[in-house]
């Protein structure tokens, strides 16, 4: 059990967390140019595909799919917050006749069998888990058709005592890239390519961004102790990420299934 200081991400409420990120741009690492160079592996896309965003947040990279790729996207997520915010964002570029959003969970997807060209998720499988994941989700995939996802990944095969704890914690599957390559390959996928997410897309994309939200959530709920902790929490995830980037980080997988 932990204590007070030492909450576990989990251990928050739902509501408040997303009450948080859903002010934000991205809910997870990575940015636009990474989206793109996973994007640039997948070579079967046309005006027909059917592409999937699973855990797609507010939908930062559900806007780029959009933008630079042809065929239907459907954004799901399980927050209907996160939904409501990129409904908005449709809405605003008018790209209703190219994504449709969804409220519902990765692990109880509304799709056929053998439907999807492409499967995208950023920052999010490991709420179903990696490998569970990549074998529920092949179900719905065309032979063919393509899986694209980030995943917190280990960069070696040891690492200081202090971040292997927060890691295993959060992600106890927390694997590295070698081993997850052969998890994507053992369920039914060709790895076609894997990459490591820079670090400005932790830095410039994540953290900083979330300094001037939590300055606001601070005074928003001021004398909360629940929204202190929480933003302790997150103040200490920045502050492990610096001290101990060289150990892990994320990796975009790209696969195809057989
Ligand atoms: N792809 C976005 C969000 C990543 S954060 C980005 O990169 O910015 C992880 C997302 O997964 C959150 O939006 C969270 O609401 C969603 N999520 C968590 N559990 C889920 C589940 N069981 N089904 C669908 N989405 C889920």
């Amino acid at each position: 059990m932990s204590n007070e200081n030492n909450k576990d991400i989990h251990e928050f409420d739902f509501n408040l967390i997303c009450d948080f990120f859903s002010n934000m741009e991205r809910q997870g690492p990575g940015s636009f140019e990474a989206t793109i160079r996973a994007l640039n592996f997948i070579d079967n896309l046309s005006n027909e595909s059917k592409i999937a965003d699973l855990g797609c947040g507010t939908g930062g990279q559900t806007i780029t799919l959009a933008q630079h790729t042809p065929g239907q996207i459907t954004g799901l997520d399980l927050f209907p917050g996160f939904i409501h915010k990129l409904n908005q964002n449709i809405e605003h570029l008018n790209l209703q006749n190219r994504i449709k959003t969804i409220v519902g969970s990765m692990d109880d997807l509304p799709f056929h069998n053998d439907e999807l060209d492409l499967i995208w998720s950023e920052g999010a499988i490991a709420n179903i888990g990696f490998e569970k994941g990549l074998n529920y989700w092949k179900n719905f995939l065309k032979k063919d058709g393509y899986i694209a996802v980030t995943y917190e990944s280990w960069f070696t095969d040891e690492r200081p005592a202090e971040i292997e704890k927060w890691w295993v914690d959060a992600v106890p599957e927390i694997d590295t890239i070698g081993n997850n390559i052969s998890i994507m390959q053992k369920a039914g996928y060709v790895p076609v390519a894997a990459f490591v997410l820079s670090e400005s897309c932790w830095i410039d994309n994540y953290f900083i961004p979330q300094k001037t939200q939590q300055e606001k959530f601070l005074k928003k709920h001021a004398g909360n102790k629940t929204v202190e902790d929480f933003i302790k929490l997150m103040r200490h995830e920045a502050e492990l990420y610096s001290k101990y980037k060289q150990y892990y980080g994320y990796a975009f997988y790209i696969g195809k299934k057989i």
